[in-house]
């Protein structure tokens, strides 16, 4: 199995969360004794021998962040998949698996101290057919106090700004073009929401690079700590 670049971060009450960065927009969260996948696709990376999910989230139905083969590559008896209702559409015979569907701003407490909540992630201002407001999501997820935001294909839009009042520890905010922020944005939006620690993401697989250094100096000045971890 190839390795990927893993960092560890510690919760309130001392537990331990594993970030696995694998590809373009796919990591997994480990966290307690659950193996957590988000946005995995078989178009980039193999999964015939990575552990099993006990949850897979999917942004969006795009093939960048979701396709069939991964659910089956990593699916067991319990597997849940959480999911936008588009998502939900493009899998069939669904009946054998346990979906929860999530809408922009619903919550769900899952078990064993995993709180999420989905938050709008859409293109405004001429692209607004490639992810339409209302349709695709982003996530926060709350590991025992510590809130994880992963943005999935947005823009600086206004709906996250309201983000600002959640505290975030750590956000993943997507970069390269054209259908995500520009360096411009993700400074704006990184500035309102105020992680602590900043992963971009989305990086590679698309027709117009960020230029990194650029986004690196833009962020050498903040109180906000940038971390490279995707390759382009
Ligand atoms: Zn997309
Ligand atoms: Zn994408």
């Amino acid at each position: 199995m190839k390795l990927f670049p893993t960092d560890s971060f510690s919760t309130q009450t001392g537990k331990v969360l594993e970030i696995d960065f694998l590809v373009h927009a796919s990591l997994i969260f480990k966290f307690g004794n659950r193996v957590i996948y988000v946005d995995p696709t078989c178009r980039l990376c193999d999964f015939s021998d990575f552990e099993k999910a006990d949850f897979i989230f999917f942004t969006h139905h795009h093939s960048d962040h979701f396709d069939l083969a991964a659910i089956e590559q990593l699916s067991k008896e319990d597997t849940t998949i959480v999911c936008t209702k588009t998502v939900v559409y493009a899998i069939p015979n669904r009946a054998d698996l346990d979906i929860e569907i999530m809408n922009n701003w619903d919550s769900i407490s899952f078990r064993k101290g995993m709180t999420v909540d989905a938050v709008p992630a859409y293109n405004y201002v001429m692209r607004e057919q490639y992810h339409p407001q209302g349709r695709d999501n982003g996530y926060i997820f709350t590991f025992d106090g510590l809130k994880v935001y992963v943005a999935g294909d947005t823009e600086d839009v206004p709906a996250i700004h309201k983000l600002a009042e959640k505290a975030i520890d750590i956000a993943f905010l997507p970069v390269d073009q054209p259908f995500t922020m520009t360096v411009k944005q993700v400074c704006n939006a990184a500035n309102i929401i105020k992680p602590k620690i900043f992963y971009p993401y989305h990086i590679g697989q698309t027709n117009e690079f960020t230029d990194l250094e650029q986004l690196s100096a833009a962020f050498a000045e903040k109180n906000i700590e940038l971390r490279l971890r995707f390759q382009p």
